[in-house]
């Protein structure tokens, strides 16, 4: 028998689609994996269930207002921290081994960078935080040697498909696309859509934010840039094709024209305890294996550019780089806030990008203060004209 090494593990977004299949992936091994510290938004209820289930050491709440509401309510012994730094707190404790960063939206940026800097064991869902500003990520993880271990399903089998290969021999990536709750839908079809329709994703069953990014294809355009950040490699050699059935996950095209590709079944417990356990595998007993038999056929399209101009804005907004990306996420971040208020249309969404992406004057290498502050100003100037 191997020695057990206990990991104590900080979740931040702990409430979340992510959070709550890393606490589950953390209850199916309880003898290599602790909660110590978790974060949350705005969700106390979730909150406490979890609690009450891992017994964390630190909860790290969002302001004040849940901090109290919280501590009302809970019996444990528990010590709560509250406000903007509380995240990069948990992410920089001495206890933790593993921080998986879960949250969504840019809001998870500082907290990324602090975990690099604690040379953590980084299990990475947070995208927009690459898409925000994927250099200064990407500059420090190289300058403390810390890998980011993607949980994003479409990445972590690129990781998985590169293992014992040379990264020089790739000729492309190949990010595959479920084509989102409205693939069926021509144009025309996407007036007067609800947000009710957009949240019935075919395959996943994921956060509200995530699935209206697969319904505009947005989430392909960030995973783009995601990949692009992650392995280091050109827009050029990323390709996104439409695959229906999520079975196959993504694929690496080498410079001899084999294909190597991670197949599994649409369930995000299996990327994420990868980022857990790489480079080890762990069973993963509650998860159901594929039966390509009982799938039969897997099938594959050509995106159409036109259907999708989110996907297209991203490219665009990737390639010309400098603060672009930052106001695409922020952009987006703020158009589907407004869409699941009711606020503005599906199509308004992309309409709001178009527009922000048009308005900004790009700057090169943008610090973290010039990010942040063109972040907010951003979503000020969005929620302002439909506030
Ligand atoms: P959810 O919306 O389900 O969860 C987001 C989590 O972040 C919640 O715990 C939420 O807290 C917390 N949160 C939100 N805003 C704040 C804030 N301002 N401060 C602190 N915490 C905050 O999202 P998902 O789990 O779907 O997605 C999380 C990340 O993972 C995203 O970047 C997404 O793109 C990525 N991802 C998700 C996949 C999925 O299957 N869901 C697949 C691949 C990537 P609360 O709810 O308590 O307010
Ligand atoms: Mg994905």
């Amino acid at each position: 028998m191997g020695r057990i090494i206990m990991k104590s593990i900080a979740l931040l977004g702990a409430t979340g689609s992510i959070g709550k299949q890393t606490v589950d992936v953390i209850r199916q091994h309880p003898n290599k994996f602790e909660l110590y510290a978790m974060s949350f938004g705005e969700n106390v209820e979730e909150a406490l269930h979890i609690i009450k289930q891992c017994k964390p050491k630190v909860v790290a709440v969002k302001n004040e207002r849940v901090y109290q509401s919280l501590k009302d309510q809970l019996d444990e012994p528990v010590r709560i921290i509250s406000g903007k730094d509380a995240l990069s707190e948990i992410s920089a404790d001495p206890n933790v081994d593993i921080v998986v960063n879960a949250v969504m939206g840019s809001v998870g940026l500082r907290a990324t960078l602090t975990a690099i800097e604690s040379k953590k064991h980084i299990a990475f869902a947070n995208k927009e935080t690459l898409v925000t500003a994927g250099h200064l990520v990407m500059e420090a993880a190289n300058r403390h040697n810390v890998p980011l271990l993607p949980v994003d399903s479409e990445h972590s089998a690129i990781y998985q498909a590169l293992n014992g290969e040379k990264r020089e021999q790739v000729n492309k990536i190949i990010l595959t696309a479920s084509g989102g709750s409205f693939r069926d839908k021509s144009r025309e079809e996407l007036e007067g859509v609800t947000v009710e329709d957009a949240l019935n994703h075919p395959n996943w069953n994921m956060g509200a934010k995530i699935t209206v990014d697969s319904a505009t294809m947005m989430n392909k355009g960030l995973e783009v840039i995601e990949a692009h950040w992650l392995f280091d490699i050109p827009y050029e050699q990323i390709e996104v094709i439409q695959h229906r059935e999520s079975i196959i996950h993504s694929m690496i095209e080498y410079v001899d024209h084999s294909i190597i590709a991670q197949l599994g079944t649409p369930d995000m417990r299996i990327p994420i305890q990868y980022a857990l356990t790489y480079p080890d595998r762990l069973t993963l007993s509650e998860s159901k294996a594929l039966q390509l038999t009982e799938i039969g056929k897997l099938h594959f399209e050509k995106m159409d550019e036109a259907r999708f101009p989110c996907l297209t804005y991203a490219y665009t907004a990737g390639k010309q780089g400098g603060s672009m990306p930052t106001v695409l996420n922020a952009a987006n971040e703020a158009a589907v806030a407004l869409f699941l208020k009711g606020k503005i249309s599906f199509l308004d969404i992309e309409r709001v990008i178009e527009r922000a992406l048009d308005s900004h004057n790009k700057i090169e290498k943008p610090n973290l203060e010039t990010i942040e502050l063109i972040d907010n100003e951003v979503r000020k100037r969005i929620f302002q004209d439909y506030l």
